[in-house]
């Protein structure tokens, strides 16, 4: 069953064909629409994947060597790297990805380095390839100033080379940068990547925390869940909570981070997450923090009120958009696609149709968008 139903025999519907036929449309996909070609506002996707030929050769040779450790966010990228159409898409940051978002009706993309990303690569490749990426990605951004920004790589296993390389991005005008969640079973809450976290901060750099499979968990991969049905959304809860408990954002209040897929089911829990705070609040984390005592400023809902941006990647969906609109405020709820992952014209369609005034549907599309990512032009 193709994954756009417009009735194109091009363009997105025969990639799709190749590498995701099993995906079938369902329950609450959205219905057959045509998207405004006329809106009153630009729609800015922030979650877009992309990758580079150097990288996927890393990825590979480091699975197929035998020394890598059982990763299952290194084996995820392996069956990525796999999918010739899949890659196509990834690979391409000109007139393939133009051509399909023309075709989809998105004016912009925010490029984010794929999952697993740079930091699943053997230990010591990873900055290189990050100051790779990072080249590349600055020079489609040049190259099409008007429909590509991009977030910035780095390899959080090489400290002092990621601090330099933000420093780096930023010089290069990179919108933010991103981390694909664990790395090999690490946390940016552990003490000594703070680093990282003031140098994002002092730069005005925003964080994007985006998911992998979950690190040394069969459970997940024995069910088929290690992906969105349970690995990506739980890793990345724990990242973020980790992030909150640790104290980050009262050690570095204008530290910006943003979580996908309506903030992996996060803002439905505020009010519990409050009720219980006390349940890791000022407690010692012995074996993360060595034993210092946190104890937070706020209420676990300040954070998302005041750190936290949530993008809806993968869930155009107008009562969970809404409900996030009404709990975290308009101007913290940013549109996503997750090209070339999940992609459909009638889902922008449905957006269009959403029932919001038209200065909180421009929040949503475009104007929160530059403001967290600072996108110009
Ligand atoms: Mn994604």
């Amino acid at each position: 069953m193709p994954f756009l139903e417009d009735g194109s025999e091009k363009g997105l519907k025969g990639h799709f064909k190749e590498d995701f036929s099993h995906r079938t449309r369902q329950g609450m996909a959205p219905r057959a629409g045509h998207v405004d070609r006329s809106a009153p506002y630009k729609r800015i996707a922030t979650e877009e994947a992309w990758t580079f030929p150097a990288l996927v050769k890393a990825q590979l040779d480091y699975f197929n060597s035998g020394d890598a450790p059982d990763d299952d966010s290194l084996r995820m990228g392996a069956m990525f790297n796999h999918m010739p159409s899949l890659q196509d898409m990834l690979q391409d940051l000109g007139d393939l990805r133009i051509a399909h978002m023309d075709e989809l009706g998105i004016d912009r993309q925010l490029l984010l380095l794929t999952a697993p990303g740079v930091q699943v690569v053997r230990p010591g490749e990873g900055t290189a390839l990050a100051r790779e990426a990072n080249d590349i990605a600055a020079e489609a951004c040049r190259n099409h100033p008007t429909r590509f920004s991009a977030m910035a790589a780095f390899d959080p296993r090489d400290v002092a080379g990621s601090v330099k390389e933000l420093e780096r991005a930023a010089g290069l005008g990179l919108n933010g940068a991103v981390l694909n969640s664990h790395f090999q079973g690490h946390y940016l809450d552990e003490p000594e990547y703070r680093p990282i976290l003031e140098a994002l901060e002092a730069l005005d750099l925003a964080l994007y925390i985006h998911p992998t499979a979950p690190y040394n968990a069969p459970h997940y991969e024995q069910r088929g869940f290690f992906g969105a049905l349970g690995g990506f959304p739980h890793d990345v809860w724990l990242h973020t909570m980790g992030l909150v408990m640790s104290g980050a954002f009262d050690r570095f209040p204008k530290l910006r981070l943003v979580i996908g897929h309506l903030g992996e089911c996060m803002p439905l829990h505020l009010y519990r997450f409050d009720w219980m705070q006390g349940n890791a609040d000022g407690r010692t984390r012995p074996l993360i923090d060595g034993g210092e005592q946190i104890k937070l400023q706020h209420p676990t809902s300040y954070y998302f009120q005041n750190n936290i941006w949530i993008t809806t990647s993968g869930c155009g969906w107008e009562a969970g958009i809404k409900f996030c609109q009404q709990v975290l405020g308009p101007d913290r709820v940013i549109y996503a696609m997750d090209y070339p992952y999940q992609q459909s014209s009638d889902e922008l369609a449905a957006y269009d149709r959403m029932d919001m005034t038209p200065e909180v549907k421009k929040m949503l599309m475009e104007d929160n968008a530059r403001a967290v990512f600072r996108i110009r032009g």
